[in-house]
């Protein structure tokens, strides 16, 4: 299978020869940077530099995707009208100034592909399809609604409206979930096949499971139909530390993806199996990031002992590999993942 078909076929649930790897946003960057040359706010601004950013991950990790979009978490909400800033032409941007709740009222859908950054991952995908062709996957990125409502106004703002002004929040999300459905006609026409959706905000720690279910979830669920509709393949992304997986997995993604150390591995899996695909997602920030490759070798080979033999599973960090994540642990977890993945 090529790299594409193993991909598709964990997300379909179908067999695959070995379990494949998700590669998330612009993983270990580092190391890109120093290949390609190209910092990452350059790429920001130019669908080449993009692409070729991306691209790189391929060759230097061989995990069975590469992203059109990254972890930078605000592309969407700068075009609803948060203002960002490049501190570290390295790194992502970060904001700057949020739009004031006052002006939330105004914010309107937008079209990915009428904005100047938004545009940049969508154009950046046609050129890495071309280069591609059927070799990896080409996933897309997009932040739930919420998330983008909640970083383009800030966090706490939105949380107070929850409580104060509840139709002013949905009436911004009806318009949200606009520009979302418009990434997914624009994302599947240039030849996207699957999008990533960050739902983290979806945690006990965030919000109570009632405002989850209020204020979140219908709406993701109806991007999700949309996107659905096209033939996209969703997989939501919910790396919080105590993630309601459970009703994330009532919206039948075609995948869920957690920390695993944020839930109880062994139940996690059995609530999964056969439902939708799991992507286990190992410990990023310690195991991957401080730990050695052996250390990383036996986490993989215990979680392929829990899960065993059946189809709709694949292997990941637990999110956006930090900058400088050892090389050779991502080595290593894709080793163990064909040493003890293949089928
Ligand atoms: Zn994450």
């Amino acid at each position: 299978m090529t790299p594409k078909q193993r991909f598709h076929a964990a997300l379909d649930m179908r067999s695959v020869d070995r379990v494949p790897l998700l590669y998330q946003h612009l993983g270990a960057a580092s190391y890109l940077q120093k290949a390609t040359g190209i910092l990452t706010k350059d790429a920001f601004e130019d669908p080449e530099k993009f692409a070729k950013l991306s691209l790189e991950s391929f060759n230097q990790f061989g995990f069975d995707n590469v992203m059109a979009g990254w972890g930078d978490l605000l592309t969407e909400s700068q075009a609803h009208g948060l203002k960002w800033k490049f501190t570290d032409p390295r790194f992502y941007p970060r904001p700057d100034a949020y739009l004031p709740l006052a002006e939330a009222s105004e914010i309107r859908p937008v079209d990915p592909m009428d904005d100047r950054y938004w545009s940049v991952p969508l154009k950046a995908a046609s050129l890495m399809g071309d280069k591609l062709g059927d070799e990896a996957a080409i996933v897309g990125s997009c932040g739930s609604p919420t998330w983008i409502f909640s970083e383009t106004i800030g966090m706490e703002p939105l949380m107070m409206a929850y409580f104060q002004q509840p139709d002013l929040v949905h009436g911004v999300l009806r318009n949200i979930i606009e520009s979302c459905k418009a990434y997914g006609e624009r994302a599947h026409e240039v030849g996207i096949e699957d999008i990533f959706m960050d739902d983290s905000g979806a945690g006990m720690e965030m919000v109570s499971l009632e405002m989850y279910e209020q204020f979140d979830r219908p709406y993701v669920f109806q991007v999700m139909q949309s996107w659905t509709k096209l033939g996209l393949r969703t997989i939501i992304h919910n790396d919080s530390a105590a993630p309601y997986y459970e009703s994330q997995l009532d919206l039948q993604p075609k995948a869920l993806h957690v920390h695993l150390q944020a839930v109880e591995p062994a139940k996690f899996f059995a609530q999964l199996r056969g439902r939708t695909c799991v992507v286990a997602g190992i410990d990023h920030t310690t195991l991957l990031f401080k730990r050695a490759p052996d250390e990383v070798e036996s986490e993989v080979k215990r979680l392929f002992e829990l899960w065993g033999k059946d189809a709709g599973f694949m292997m990941a960090p637990g999110c956006e590999l930090p900058y400088k994540t050892p090389l050779e642990n991502i080595l290593r977890l894709k080793q163990a993942t064909i040493r003890y993945g293949t089928m």
